[in-house]
């Protein structure tokens, strides 16, 4: 398929912070925007050549974006698979609604990971009420997860015993679940690949995540761990792209174990969190990448300029009455990069932003970053 060229129009489905980030990536290339989103208040309008305010279904403003649009994206998993796939019927869309339709439920994404061959936690699907009857020890201690909509931690339940587990069913409403065994963490790592094509892809440089209250606090890069098992984890997130014939950036995050083994924990099909760190310190970042997947022209390199840590900043940073943090330290820190959202209300829990610090190496960089992060 030809490349699509500036100064075409790309579609993007949302307009959060990804949306926005793909935005600024998009226009800095040349192309123009148009955000999907039914906020008025989008971070990504803001640098969007037009904001169509409607739903996501929308069936009329999903027409007129594949109308407008050269190729269209999106920005999360919770869209409506059936959207992408209408809107491929006109235009070219990445990732295919197919892969966004396996990124959303947790169950057909564990079958498939597991079907290229690939570990995760051991897990129970749970479709309805009598999935629950079984032997849950496998699966226990476990935790809850609903199948669909979780993000951050949320629609989990963490469970010591069957009843604990039928009851957290019950109390979810009985909606599709997985019930995964709790494994003893070493480490989160994550890898984010972006494909072209089978014989065109690239991965970033392994992050290493660090989690509070189930939302992404750090990143920190390279990722503290073997090469060896760094490299192992990126040829996985190859080799799931490969087995899904994805076309976009895809995110990988798996648990490194006691004994140093790789356990796949879920996808997205898009850009991720933890890969904001290559915004600073990559020859290419990951929103570039989507914006190049999107069009059908081949990754730009990966490769790490400096080590480096990400922080994200939640609405917990601000002041109460919604008063900004105190930027002045960070702000003249010559190797620290911030990056806001415009995001209005900062509320606990909400991602508004986050910085990112480069450093001689990714100890150094982690120390400084935590101590900037005290000064707001
Ligand atoms: P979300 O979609 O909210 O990111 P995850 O499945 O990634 O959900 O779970 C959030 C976090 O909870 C993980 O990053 C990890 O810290 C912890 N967690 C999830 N599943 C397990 C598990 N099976 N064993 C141990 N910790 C887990
Ligand atoms: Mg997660």
């Amino acid at each position: 398929m030809a490349a699509i060229l500036p100064p075409a129009m790309l579609g993007i489905l949302g307009g959060g912070q990804l949306g926005r980030m793909f935005a600024v990536a998009a226009k800095t290339m040349g192309y123009c925007v148009t955000v999907l989103d039914p906020d008025e208040n989008a971070p990504a309008a803001a640098f969007a050549d037009r904001h169509i305010r409607a739903p996501y279904n929308d069936p009329a403003a999903l027409r007129e974006l594949a109308q407008s649009c050269a190729a269209v994206t999106t920005e999360f998993e919770n869209v409506n698979a059936d959207a992408m796939r209408e809107l491929a019927k006109t235009t070219r869309v990445s990732p295919s609604g197919d892969c966004v339709a396996i990124a959303q439920d947790r169950i057909a994404e564990k079958s498939w990971i597991n079907k290229a061959g690939l570990p995760t936690a051991p897990y129970l699907a749970i479709e309805s009420v009598e999935d629950i009857q079984v032997d849950l020890a496998p699966y226990l201690p476990g935790i809850l997860k609903t199948a669909r909509l979780g993000y951050d931690g949320k629609g989990q339940a963490r469970v010591k015993t069957a009843a604990e587990a039928r009851a957290a069913y019950a109390n979810l409403g009985g909606q599709a679940c997985v019930l995964e065994k709790m494994l003893d963490l070493k480490l989160e790592v994550s890898a984010i690949v972006t494909r072209v094509s089978a014989a065109q892809s690239a991965v970033f440089p392994l992050a290493e995540n660090i989690h509070k209250d189930g939302i992404l606090d750090e990143s920190i890069v390279p990722a503290r761990i073997a090469p060896a098992l760094a490299a192992q984890a990126q040829e996985m997130a190859r080799k799931l792209a490969d087995a899904l014939d994805y076309v976009g950036v895809l995110a990988v995050e798996f648990f490194v174990l006691a004994d140093d083994s790789l356990v796949v924990n879920e996808i997205a099909p898009r850009p991720h969190n933890s890969g904001h760190y290559t915004l600073t310190a990559c020859l290419t970042d990951q929103f570039q990448q989507q914006v190049r997947a999107l069009c059908g022209l081949l990754p730009g390199k990966t490769d790490l300029l400096s080590p480096v840590v990400m922080v994200n900043l939640l609405g917990d940073v601000w002041k109460e009455n919604g008063g900004e943090p105190n930027w002045d330290v960070l702000m003249e820190a010559p190797n620290a990069q911030l990056h806001l959202y415009g995001k209005k209300a900062a509320r606990p829990g909400r991602k508004m932003g986050h910085f990112n610090v480069m450093a001689a190496t990714a100890d150094d960089a982690l120390e400084q970053a935590r101590a900037l992060k005290d000064t707001l």
